[in-house]
């Protein structure tokens, strides 16, 4: 129920967004410096300082790969040339099967982009973003949870954990897979769990990996090491190794040597010896979606409106995405950002993207992660014919260069 709005002028935003990870901050950005909106970040992690971000999830020892429409996206807010030497070009990536002869390549050559990917760390991400953060446009609270929100008739009013309270006209919900802020206003989420883990670490190597990304898919799950800059002058890549949760956790209690055993057992000797793996940290997989992403003054945004299997490297991508498609829309729109008709414009936008994006991610690993042998033949024989047939293989780098994207505008 709608109670009266009790907003002063000192507490009320036209924008409040909950939740300071990499999709709040970036949209943050992109609302900045457009029509002198009064905007608030709430973060409920305290934050060091702009240099030293190390919060999780966000920004964690994950790395992620970034499409050609982050890339954009990125280019149109100033803030690639501060990414640049942090990130590492995709030039090729190399698709192949455990056990199996089938082979893919993908050139960005071939696809006719300058990359397929560029893949940072998340720390070095988010302290671009912060870095780019002006407290004179955007208020950024770490520390501070949402403890209530309830809608009004002219907004939302949030009370958080430290007593304050703020309205805003427009609330968006940006903290997280099964956000507990949305859960607050009734917005439920459904959870599809693929009784998998995705155990992340950098790994040091032999040789360097050439811009190449390799995605290997096995029987219990696919396993991809993306290039990542170089650390002390050594090649580096980022593993994200899918796999049955009871391995994963057998896997998390090995020592480095024996994880590394293990790692190149399963991949192989494409970029030499595994020499050295850096921090390990295992995530449950989940496809995790909102039951809603618009109401009136409300959008529900990021991994709290979609979470994605992370073997295809979508989901911030498409999430970057949402967030220019809502930044392009208010842009357009300022007298109504918190009307229903301007948000549903948003989520019309952005509906078909985020349900391609969507069924890729959920099918791909499904595709490739199956262990009967008709199967196994059929997706070795997709995956030649993958190789063989331009289109295809066009196709797949394409998409994963997020081109085919519905609403990309920005830049
Ligand atoms: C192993 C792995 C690899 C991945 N690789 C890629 C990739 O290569 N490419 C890609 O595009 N995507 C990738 N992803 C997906 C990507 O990490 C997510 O899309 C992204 O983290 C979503 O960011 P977010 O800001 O929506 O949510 P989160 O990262 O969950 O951040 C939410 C923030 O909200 C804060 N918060 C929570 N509750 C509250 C509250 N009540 N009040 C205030 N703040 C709150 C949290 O502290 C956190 O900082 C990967 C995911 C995984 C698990």
């Amino acid at each position: 129920m709608m109670s009266a709005d009790i907003s002063t002028a000192n507490n009320s935003y036209d924008i409040v967004i909950v939740g300071g990870g990499m999709v709040g901050i970036s949209l943050a950005l992109l609302l900045a410096d457009q029509h002198n909106w009064k905007i608030l970040l709430i973060e409920a992690q305290a934050m060091r300082n702009a240099s030293e971000v190390t919060y999780s999830p966000s920004f964690d020892a994950r790395s992620t790969a970034l499409s050609w429409s982050s890339r954009k996206i990125y280019q149109s807010m100033g803030l690639w040339p501060e990414l640049e030497s942090s990130l590492s070009d995709i030039n090729q990536i190399h698709v192949s099967d455990y056990g199996r002869v089938g082979i893919t390549r993908i050139d960005a050559k071939a696809a006719n982009v300058d990359a397929l990917g560029y893949v940072v760390e998340n720390q070095r991400l988010g302290a671009a973003l912060l870095g780019k953060l002006d407290s004179s446009l955007v208020e950024f609270r770490g520390a501070t949870r949402v403890q209530a929100v309830k809608p009004l008739i002219s907004g939302m009013q949030l009370t958080f954990d430290d007593s304050h309270s703020a309205h805003a006209k427009l609330l968006v919900i940006a903290d997280g897979a099964g956000s507990s802020t949305a859960q607050a206003l009734g917005i439920s989420s459904q959870t599809k769990a693929y009784q998998q883990s995705g155990i992340i670490a950098n790994i040091s190597l032999a040789k360097p990996h050439q811009g190449v990304a390799y995605e290997r898919f096995t029987d219990q799950g696919p396993l991809a090491l993306l290039p990542l800059t170089h650390f002390q002058g050594r090649p580096r890549s980022a593993l994200v190794w899918t796999l049955p949760v009871d391995k994963a956790e057998i896997l998390m209690q090995t020592d480095d040597q024996e994880f590394l055993e293990a790692l190149q057992e399963r991949f192989g000797y494409r970029l030499g010896a595994f020499e050295a793996v850096g921090e390990r940290l295992s995530y449950p997989l989940a496809l995790t979606t909102a039951s809603e992403q618009v109401r009136s003054n409300l959008v529900v945004m990021g991994n709290a409106a979609h979470s994605l299997h992370p073997v295809a490297g979508q989901g911030f991508n498409l999430s970057l995405r949402d967030a220019a498609s809502l930044a392009n829309i208010l842009g357009d729109h300022p007298e109504t950002i918190g009307e229903l008709a301007t948000l549903q414009r948003y989520y019309s936008e952005q509906s078909a993207d985020q349900r391609n994006t969507l069924l890729f991610s959920d099918n791909l690993p499904r595709l490739f992660g199956m262990s009967s042998p008709v199967v196994a033949m059929g997706r070795n024989c997709g995956l030649v014919a993958m190789d063989l047939v331009p289109p295809l293989r066009e196709q797949f780098a394409r998409f994963g260069t997020g081109m085919n994207a519905v609403g990309v505008r920005h830049g």
